[in-house]
């Protein structure tokens, strides 16, 4: 080898070692801002992210910028925090304030339609009497809903037999069937799913009344389980007057009621709260109905958790 061969060895050999080194600092900081970045989410997520400061290199600039918007998210989660304990505060005074007036307003009504009243008179009480109870509904109804909303009631699904919500449900809305001459018929299931047993009996009750209210007299409902791999589905079929396909998105949504159920009662808040309830367990609900063919409304409920 030359001296000319030595000399560019050793200037390559500088330049590799150089190189190494420059690739191993460079590592090292961008593997130390990485950590800092991700401790910074760590943080942000845990609630115990502050900013501080930061030098005036480009990837440090990023940290900055990182640092910037996660201050932001945590302004605004925190001010969401406070809007929604503002929110469960005014539920909770709309519920309790609302309560003894309206009980008030349906005993006196009851009162006065126990009196010997002309006629007129008798059917104004009446009237009273139905809409304070429709208030009192519609008022429970929406605490309720703006309960699930805001996480002031949050549902425990476990894994449960479904035969005891059956019966619940049966039991309940049995009264109204006879009161139509509809049979309603409730098969036997040994079947168990993930679904909390309170919130779910409203859910199905809901759709089983429905079922009741929007059949003729003479009619029949029926309530079934099937199991599948992954869910458990409950049919409430009945024989009534059936949604056009058309209005079938529109039922689940608050106060949405058909032009055509105008005559019964009801506030269109029930399918939107047994939507809320069932999606709140990781299942939901599917409806497949036609005018005068009446309507089946499937409620699928996880097996597992
Ligand atoms: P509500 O029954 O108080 O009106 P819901 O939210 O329970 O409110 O139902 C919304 C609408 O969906 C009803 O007004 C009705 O038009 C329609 N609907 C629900 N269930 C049935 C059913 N089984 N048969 C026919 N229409 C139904």
């Amino acid at each position: 080898m030359s001296p000319f061969d030595y000399i560019c060895l050793a200037a390559g050999l500088v330049a590799a070692v150089a190189a190494i080194g420059f690739t191993l600092y460079y590592h090292t900081k961008t593997k130390k801002i990485l950590n800092r970045a991700s401790k910074m989410i760590d943080d942000a997520i845990s609630g115990s992210f502050t900013e501080s400061v930061f030098d005036e290199s480009l990837l440090s600039s990023v940290e900055s910028k990182l640092a910037q918007y996660l201050s932001s998210c945590s302004v605004s989660s925190k001010n969401l925090a406070e809007e929604k304990d503002k929110i469960k505060e005014l539920i909770a005074d709309i519920s309790h304030q609302t309560k003894t007036p309206i009980s008030n307003i349906l005993i006196y009504a009851q009162l006065l339609c126990e009196q010997d009243l002309p006629e007129g008179s008798a059917q104004q009480a009446a009237a009273l009497s139905e809409q304070a109870q429709k208030l009192s509904f519609l008022i429970e109804a929406l605490v309720k809903t703006s309960r699930l909303e805001t996480g002031i009631i949050t549902l425990a699904p476990k894994l449960s037999e479904l035969q005891p919500l059956m019966d619940a449900v049966e039991t309940q809305i049995m009264p109204k069937a006879r009161a139509k001459n509809i049979a309603l018929k409730v098969c036997d299931t040994f079947e168990k799913a993930c679904f909390d047993p309170k919130w779910t009996a409203e859910a199905v009750y809901n759709i089983a009344d429905n079922a009741v209210k929007y059949t003729p007299r003479g009619g029949i409902v029926e309530l079934s389980v099937t199991a599948f791999e992954l869910f458990c589905k409950i049919d409430i079929k009945d024989s009534g007057i059936g949604i056009p396909e058309d209005e079938q998105p529109k039922i689940f949504t608050r106060f949405y009621r058909s032009p055509h159920v105008a005559g019964s009662e009801g506030v269109g808040i029930g399918l939107y709260l047994a939507r809320k309830i069932v999606s709140g367990e990781g299942g939901y609900i599917k409806v497949s109905s036609a005018p005068d063919k009446g309507s089946i409304f499937s409620v699928f409920l996880p097996k597992e958790p």
